[in-house]
């Protein structure tokens, strides 16, 4: 007999939110590390928990309203981790018209099944506090409600709440090989003794990892993905009110800036497909200089790339699809009566993911 029915190599937040679902539903489970838990992309994110506006313009609408629902239990069963704040997007003149956002905003109201949050209004922001970091002559903002959370905390919460349902939860474990036949085998370096564990299925959820894993520790064929790296750059505060801003930029791009550890600043976001190790991801200096000209474009204060202190990079992985669509979340399932399921999860965000590891 298997030691373990689910083994997931991976501590991000699809390794721990599936090793606390699949504990949740009776099964032996055991989530191996190699670093610390949400250590890559899970503690890079951009803390946001919502429905994505900016998925209304690509037409999906059935994705907005999952994502919005998700919201919704976060805030029931997690209110210590996820908090609403008010969102501002200062109305531009050379960007979306204002019947196109008004319509935008109200139909996301309407997707949201609970109405537990303050609606979309239109703000005179010569008169309101979100005004005062604004560049003139900027009047008009359009301001509603969506969430952030301290996206560590959340991914270090979800393991104790497995470890607590009886999961084993190994942090500076790296899986190294797995072979696969009815159950797998799988060698682990935990904190530097080689252990050998036996599980009868195994999770792939090591994110921008996922191709390498499936290559040189499982010897499987690769999930079809790509490697994309998002930044964003972390400046001394540029405004006072508990808001989150959304700017228009040029190519149609949303830019976020929002309060970030107190006194600092949070702006985002820019992706690139990256190939190599996801590890050394970093920022290159034209898109520091791109988020710089973008918040310039709305702030008062003029920030340039040497005010940056620091900047915040991930990467995470989205499914190469037939005709070139590129899917953000990647589950697939393989099994047969041969060899143990192997089960591989891997981008997505932070909303959904408690929704995607339920579906597997
Ligand atoms: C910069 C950025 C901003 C984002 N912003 C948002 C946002 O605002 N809202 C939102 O909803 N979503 C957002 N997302 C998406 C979301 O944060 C990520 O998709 C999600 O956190 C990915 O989690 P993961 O578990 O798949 O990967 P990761 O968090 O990268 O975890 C993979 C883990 O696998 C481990 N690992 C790899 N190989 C091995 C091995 N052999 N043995 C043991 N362990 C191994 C790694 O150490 C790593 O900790 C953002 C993503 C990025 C990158």
């Amino acid at each position: 007999m298997a030691d373990y029915d689910l083994a997931i190599i991976g501590g991000g937040l699809n390794g721990v939110s599936l090793a606390r679902d699949a504990v949740g539903r009776g099964l032996r489970v055991i989530l191996v590390e190699q670093g610390d838990l949400g250590s890559a992309a899970s503690s890079a994110s951009s803390r946001l928990v919502h429905g994505d506006l900016a998925s209304l313009e690509r037409r999906r609408v059935l994705r907005v309203r999952a994502a919005l629902a998700e919201r919704d239990v976060w805030l029931r069963i997690a209110p210590h981790l996820v908090r609403p704040i008010r969102f501002a997007i200062p109305a531009h003149a050379e960007e979306r018209p204002t019947w196109q956002l008004r319509t935008g905003l109200w139909l996301y109201d309407r997707l949201a099944a609970r109405k537990r949050l303050p609606a979309a209004t239109t703000l005179d922001v010569t008169h309101h506090p979100i005004g005062d970091a604004l560049k003139r002559p900027i009047g008009t903002a359009f301001a509603y409600s969506d969430c952030v959370v301290d996206d560590s905390r959340l991914v270090v919460l979800t393991a104790l709440d497995a470890a607590e349902r009886g999961a084993a939860i190994r942090t500076g474990a790296r899986c190294v090989r797995a072979d696969r036949d009815r159950i797998w085998r799988l060698a682990i370096i935990h904190r530097g003794h080689r252990r050998i564990v036996t599980s009868r299925a195994l999770a792939n959820a090591t994110g921008a990892w996922s191709v390498s894993t499936a290559e040189t520790v499982l010897r499987q064929p690769p999930p079809r993905v790509v490697a994309r790296q998002i930044s964003q750059i972390v400046v001394p505060r540029l405004f006072d009110v508990d808001a989150v801003y959304v700017f228009q930029n040029h190519d149609g791009r949303l830019i976020f800036a929002q309060p970030y550890e107190r006194d600092f600043t949070l702006i985002g976001t820019v992706a690139h497909e990256i190939k190599g190790e996801p590890a050394l991801v970093a920022m290159p200096a034209p898109d520091v200089a791109y988020l710089c000209r973008a918040a310039n474009r709305y702030f008062r204060s003029d920030i340039q790339p040497v005010d940056v202190v620091r900047t915040v990079s991930g990467a995470n992985m989205m499914l190469r699809a037939a005709g070139g669509e590129r899917l953000e979340t990647v589950v697939s399932l393989e099994a047969s009566r041969t060899q143990a399921p192997l089960l591989t999860m891997c981008g997505g965000d932070v909303t959904t993911a408690r929704r995607r590891a339920a579906s597997c």
